[in-house]
């Protein structure tokens, strides 16, 4: 049911499926990263050899998309593309700049939209994305747009990238976060904007464990737990 849904909104690596995630786990929620789905029909453009930004070669190939997705045995979500496993392969830096082309996809909006709408009828769900509060669950029950500086986003992304065993440089990645916010704010459909009765967290210098209290305190006011 949507109004038991928590959605929250956000640019890139403003901590959002971290904190998603850890949120919750703390309510029993389901968690869904809808950013994946995004890089999934991404990923099927880059094998397809189709360009992202090109509606008449990308749509042509959510006909009979097979996109699935299940929880691993330590909750964490993973992606099928026509069977296969990639949860590891859309997290390559190339898919993220290719997510955001597609993404500006009106067809692509429209087709995912009712996938993941169907996952906020049948669990209760903490979903992330970027248009959750304004488009995908305009009625969920919690609302939060969160965010952080364009540096504090990157050096935390270097981080994560490094940490995976990634090649990461900070002033590239800087480049490209600041790309994609402009992408994904800038285009027409469902962009990329704080939701009228959103509560914002700015998480520039708060460390992980300020910021999962500061969003349990927002979460337990507006859900009255
Ligand atoms: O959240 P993540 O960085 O994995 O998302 C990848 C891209 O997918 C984003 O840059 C954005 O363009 C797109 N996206 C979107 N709407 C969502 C979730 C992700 O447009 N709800």
């Amino acid at each position: 049911m949507q109004e038991r849904s928590i959605a929250i909104d956000g640019p890139a690596g403003a901590g959002k499926s971290t904190l998603a995630r850890a949120l919750a786990q703390e309510l029993g929620y389901l968690y869904v990263d809808t950013g994946a789905i995004y890089r999934t029909v991404a990923l099927r453009a880059r094998e397809a050899g189709a360009d992202p930004s090109d509606p008449g070669q990308v749509e042509p190939l959510l006909d009979g998309l097979e996109i699935r997705m299940d929880y691993g045995p330590d909750g964490e979500q993973r992606m099928y593309l026509s069977g296969t496993d990639v949860t590891k392969a859309i997290r390559d830096n190339e898919i993220s700049g290719m997510a955001s082309k597609v993404a500006a996809l009106p067809g692509v909006r429209e087709f995912l939209l009712d996938f993941q709408r169907r996952q906020a009828r049948e669990h209760d769900v903490v979903m992330d994305g970027r248009d959750i509060g304004t488009v995908v669950l305009p009625q969920a029950g919690v609302k939060i747009f969160l965010t952080a500086s364009p540096e504090a986003r990157a050096q935390r992304r270097t981080l994560e990238l490094r940490q995976r065993g990634q090649d990461a440089d900070f002033d590239e990645i800087l480049r490209q976060i600041r790309q994609r916010d402009e992408q994904d704010r800038t285009r027409p459909v469902a962009p990329l904007r704080q939701a009228e009765d959103a509560a914002l967290l700015d998480t520039t210098n708060l460390d992980l464990k300020g910021s999962l209290e500061a969003l349990l305190t927002l979460v337990r006011e507006r859900l009255a737990l």
